[in-house]
């Protein structure tokens, strides 16, 4: 792990955004920079050094993670005691994070500089460490493969598991253990069981409703390994299907196939969006489409850059990025095929390795 290229590069995006200085707070980009995993944590970086506040809760946590970035055990609020560091120091223009900081947090960063040097002093720049986040280094890009990897191996294990009369919550209690047990830290968010009717709601929250006798069943999940998140999503059915529901499932999983295969160095991530909306609009089921195609993933579940309709961002190598077209009918049915894939230089490659094709249990 470089975090010292990491700080570097964030130092620099700061210094071209007009700072002499970066306060970090939101916790994804502080591990990201210097590997802290505390809940606590204010990171200045101030040309070449960079200092990590933190509580006197994160001692020997901080000292086991943190290795070349100054830690301080402050005994106020880690920012009002980064402020007072950066001031110490002679930083003048100090950049902090537009998105992630509270009206709360900017008063206590205010109140923390004397009135004669506030004036300036903090200058609002976008998310430049997530901007820099997007792009995965080699460490990063193991470390999601082998959450992909074991994503991919509950939701096999859960096709001998799945039946009609289970209750959806049943089933996300059951692969929630199972990855537990297979090493997972967490879920990456709260597990997606939605059945029958329910398909027909793209975040269908597992609930008390049975898994039908006939109908879809769709599994949108992911586990955390080392700080790094899976995403995937498969739908089976349950029993015989309609023909209607097959043509349906077919026709999503080609804007899925044809969206994977349209991501590369260089495309932008509208061209995506739009090569799985034109497959849906091609089969009448554009209306139906009712999200974006995907966003990245990484230390948190939705990162840049966001693969919707128009968007203008490239996709760059490195770069970790879900394809998930669905189609949602109101109080009938609907579904979703999701993976991650990796934008290489070559093209991409699906890290979900779960398959896609038709099944029913
Ligand atoms: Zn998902
Ligand atoms: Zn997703």
């Amino acid at each position: 792990m470089n975090f010292r290229a990491r700080k570097r590069r964030a130092a620099g995006a700061a210094k071209a955004a007009g700072g002499d200085g970066l306060l970090v707070t939101h916790l994804a980009d502080v591990r990201y920079l210097c590997g802290f995993t505390g809940s606590n944590a204010a990171l200045v970086l101030a040309g070449a050094r960079a200092v990590l506040f933190t509580d006197g809760r994160y001692t020997a946590q901080a000292k086991d993670e943190v290795a070349g970035t100054r830690v301080v055990i402050a005994k106020k609020p880690a920012v009002t005691a980064a402020c007072e560091w950066m001031v110490e120091v002679g930083v003048k223009r100090c950049g902090f994070d537009a998105v992630h900081t509270t009206v709360a947090a900017f008063e206590t960063m205010r109140k923390a500089v004397p009135a004669k040097v506030r004036r300036g002093m903090f200058v609002a720049v976008e998310p430049l460490v997530a901007r820099l986040r997007e792009v995965k280094d080699a460490d990063e890009i193991a470390k999601i493969r082998a959450a992909a990897e074991l994503g991919g191996k509950l939701f096999d294990e859960m096709l001998g598991y799945l039946r009609p009369g289970l209750k959806e919550m049943e089933v996300a209690a059951t692969l929630e253990h199972a990855a537990r047990m297979a090493g997972a830290e967490a879920m990456s968010f709260e597990t997606i069981v939605a059945s029958g009717e329910r398909s027909a709601l793209p975040h269908g929250r597992a609930s008390g409703a049975k898994l039908p006798k006939r109908g879809f069943v769709t599994l949108d999940f992911g586990v955390v390994l080392n700080g790094y998140m899976s995403d995937m999503t498969r739908t089976v059915h349950l029993g015989k299907a309609r023909p209607e529901e097959r043509e349906v499932y077919d026709a999503v999983l080609e804007a899925q196939e044809t969206a994977v295969a349209a991501v590369a160095t260089g495309v932008t991530a509208g061209e995506v969006d739009e090569a799985a909306r034109s497959v849906l609009r091609r089969a009448g089921l554009e209306e139906y489409f009712t999200h974006s195609t995907g966003h990245g993933v990484g230390l948190e579940i939705h990162e840049g850059p966001r693969l919707a309709a128009k968007q203008t961002q490239v996709l760059q190598q490195g770069m970790v990025i879900t394809i998930e077209p669905g189609v949602y009918m109101p109080a009938r049915f609907g579904l979703r095929i999701e993976d991650m894939v990796l934008v290489t230089a070559a093209g991409s490659e699906v890290l979900t390795p779960s398959v896609k094709a038709w099944i029913e249990l």
